[in-house]
């Protein structure tokens, strides 16, 4: 299975070209179809297998096929990552493999001063890769509407619930749509794994990798 092969729009092909990637790695070739199908995924993979863009590129094919208007404070894909390290890495895989798909992204995390973070969401996010402590923060201080939200990624979940953020993770669930596309990543697929994607996906394909 090549790249070229997968229904993915031109713009995405011409980043994964101008990256030298012509081979989707096995989560990619396993993740990829279910995702642009639109089916809910619990995914059980590694760092390191490619899950970045497993999730990242069908994203951003829907974004370069149905380019929508950001609204105020509005977030239409919402990535939750359990540190600003791997925030970082997220947003900056969505800068490389939508190099030649117009859209805005941004990053949320804690420790740093929240007025330049305000002030990305003012105009509204394609794309917002956030830690859940500070974004809940933000929801709460009513900078964030979250209430249009298509699609919701957990990336890492194994380790965002061991580093005690479940109880975030649900109240951001909650102001979400009922009627979304929810992914779920996770390291490994511990029991309580298990039950957080029972209770956020609905009817998921399941890859284990
Ligand atoms: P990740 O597991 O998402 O952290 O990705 C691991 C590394 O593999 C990253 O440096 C990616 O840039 C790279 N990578 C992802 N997909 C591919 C691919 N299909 N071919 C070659 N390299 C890739």
């Amino acid at each position: 299975l090549t790249f070229e092969q997968l229904p993915l729009s031109a713009p995405i092909q011409r980043a994964l070209n101008d990256k030298g990637y012509t081979t989707p790695s096995p989560i990619q070739a396993k993740a990829i179809p279910v995702l642009l199908e639109g089916r809910d995924l619990l995914a059980c993979a590694q760092t390191g297998t490619g899950k970045t863009a497993a999730f990242a590129l069908p994203l951003l094919h829907r974004i370069s096929e149905n380019p929508r208007k950001t609204f105020r404070r509005g977030v239409r894909h919402l990535v939750l990552t359990p540190t600003r390290e791997l925030a970082g890495q997220v947003a900056e895989s969505f800068k490389v493999y939508g190099k030649h798909v117009s859209f805005r992204t941004g990053m949320i995390y804690g420790g740093v001063s929240e007025k330049p973070q305000i002030k990305e969401l003012f105009q509204g996010l394609d794309v917002l890769v956030a830690c859940p402590g500070r974004l809940l923060d933000l929801v709460q201080q009513g900078h964030v509407d979250l209430s249009q939200v298509e699609t919701f990624i957990l990336d890492e979940a194994d380790r965002m619930l061991d580093m005690g953020f479940i109880r975030d993770i649900r109240k951001i669930e909650s102001k979400l749509p009922k009627k979304r596309h929810t992914l779920l990543f996770s390291a490994t697929m511990a029991p309580e794994i298990a039950k957080l994607g029972q209770s956020m996906l609905h009817d998921p394909e399941e890859i284990r990798i």
